[in-house]
C-alpha cells in the first residue's frame, strides 16, 4: 500500500487532482468508503475504489459495475489512490496522466464479507457489501491471470444474487454524479474540457440539451421526491 506509483505518474502542479499527503488521509474508522469515478479519458470507464489501510485500492472496469450476477466486468487492478481522491469531480487536463472528465458516479461506505481481506486480496477471491447511493448488497471480485508481462493484474467484478441485483443496466438507467447530480457533459463544460468527448460517455437518452441554469434545482428536486 503506497502511494509512489499514484504520485509518480502525476504533475501536481498541473492537475488539480490531489497529492494525498500523510496528513489529509483520515485515521482508519470502522466504516471504510468506497467511490466509483466514471472518468472519460483515453477510453471511457469506472473506477471502483475501496478504502484499505489508509489508501484506495483501486481498479479500472471498462463497461462500470453491472447489478446482474450473470454479467462479468473486467476489473484492471491499478495504482492506489489516497483517500481524498474519492471526492475528486473535474477536468484532468488534456496531456496529463489520465487527461479528461470526472464524475464521483457512485458513494457510500464498504464492509468485508471474508474473515480477513488481506487473505483474500491475495488469494483473489475478495467477497464484500457495497452501502452506496447506487450500488447495494453482496459483490466478489475474483482475479483471472494476468496480461502476459503486465504488471496489472486483471479481475472480474461480479454482483451476487441478493435483493439488489437487477437485469437493468444501472450505468444507464443513472448515469448522474451522486456530489453534484452532473452528467459528464456538464462537469467537462463547467470546467472548461473536452465536452463533445465527456457527451460520449452520457447515455444519449439522459444527453437532452443544455439548460445550464435550471437543470441541477430540477435534479436535486426530483431526488428529494425519491
Ligand atoms: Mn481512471
Amino acid at each position: 500500500m503506497t502511494l509512489k506509483e499514484y504520485r509518480s505518474k502525476r504533475r501536481f502542479k498541473v492537475t488539480p487532482e490531489p497529492e494525498g499527503k500523510k496528513s489529509s488521509q483520515k485515521p482508519e474508522g470502522p466504516s471504510r468508503i468506497f467511490v466509483v469515478q466514471k472518468h472519460s479519458a483515453t477510453q471511457l470507464h469506472y473506477d471502483f475504489r475501496l478504502e484499505w489501510n489508509g489508501v484506495l485500492l483501486s481498479w479500472a472496469v471498462p463497461k462500470g459495475p453491472s447489478t446482474d450476477p450473470s454479467v462479468k466486468r473486467l476489473a484492471m487492478h491499478v495504482e492506489d489512490h489516497p483517500i481524498d481522491y474519492a471526492s475528486f469531480e473535474g477536468i484532468i487536463p488534456a496531456g496529463e496522466y489520465g487527461g479528461g472528465t470526472v464524475m464521483v458516479w457512485d458513494n457510500g461506505t464498504w464492509e468485508p464479507h471474508v474473515p480477513d481481506v488481506n487473505a483474500a486480496l491475495e488469494k483473489g477471491d475478495f467477497k464484500f457489501i457495497l452501502h452506496g447511493k447506487k450500488l447495494h448488497g453482496s459483490w466478489v471480485l475474483v482475479r483471472t491471470r494476468g496480461f502476459g508481462s503486465s504488471t496489472k493484474e486483471s479481475w472480474l467484478l461480479i454482483k451476487h444474487r441478493d435483493e439488489f441485483a437487477s437485469p437493468n443496466d444501472i450505468t444507464v438507467d443513472e448515469p448522474k454524479s451522486v456530489s453534484s447530480g452532473r452528467l459528464l457533459a456538464d462537469i467537462a463544460s463547467a470546467g472548461g474540457g473536452d465536452v463533445a468527448k465527456a457527451a460520449k460517455g452520457d447515455p444519449i437518452s439522459a444527453a437532452k440539451p443544455p439548460v445550464p441554469a435550471k437543470k441541477p434545482k430540477k435534479m436535486s428536486a426530483r431526488r428529494k421526491k425519491k
